[in-house]
């Protein structure tokens, strides 16, 4: 999925382990008094995890490009909202980095032109890249999100991670939140 779907969830199947009735979704929020965890998984994309630590809310979002376009941070943070949060939080984990994410040209004026900025940069090998991390934080920014992240490592290049870019890989890394109350 490449969506902005949000989905919230609150409990196991207790037939077996399903989460069918989310439906398809690149979010989930979660809260911490449930006591579950919620994992997306990736391989290059940008995964976020939000939390509100005095809501004891929380989200992990898968996000690529189009997502991130489609406002996915925007409307992950309207749903932890929605459910009572105030002051949120993000981390974001190992990406595509702009020194290996190289992108089309078209693409990236359909980015400036619906945002007025340039989020373009040049891979390191001098190919037309976009900057995924600044697209993310510019997201979390105008939600009104504290990014706690520094640049994270690149997928592509790192090869400690599992890049689809690099490999063609099915393996993907999971961003996992769980966290516990403490009320
Ligand atoms: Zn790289």
């Amino acid at each position: 999925m490449h969506s902005s779907n949000v989905a919230h969830f609150t409990h196991f199947d207790l037939e077996g382990t399903s989460y069918k009735n989310l439906g398809f979704a690149d979010a989930i929020t979660g809260s911490y008094q449930n006591g579950y965890g919620c994992v997306i998984r990736t391989a290059d994309c940008v995964p976020i995890a939000l939390f509100d630590d005095e809501a004891e809310l929380f989200a992990v979002v898968h996000a690529g490009w189009r997502g991130l376009v489609d406002n996915i941070i925007g409307e992950t943070v309207n749903a932890m909202k929605n459910l009572g949060a105030t002051k949120i939080e993000a981390v974001v984990a190992p990406h595509a980095g702009v020194c290996c994410y190289e992108f089309a040209t078209q693409d990236m004026g359909k980015i400036e032109a619906s945002l007025g900025r340039d989020f373009s940069s040049v891979t390191t090998q001098n190919l037309p890249s976009l900057n995924l991390f600044e697209l993310a934080s510019h997201y979390l920014e105008i939600a009104n999100v504290v990014n706690m992240s520094q640049r994270p490592p690149c997928t592509i290049c790192d090869t400690s991670y599992f890049s689809y870019r690099r490999d063609g890989t099915k393996a993907r890394m999971a961003l996992i939140a769980l966290c516990t109350s403490r009320k």
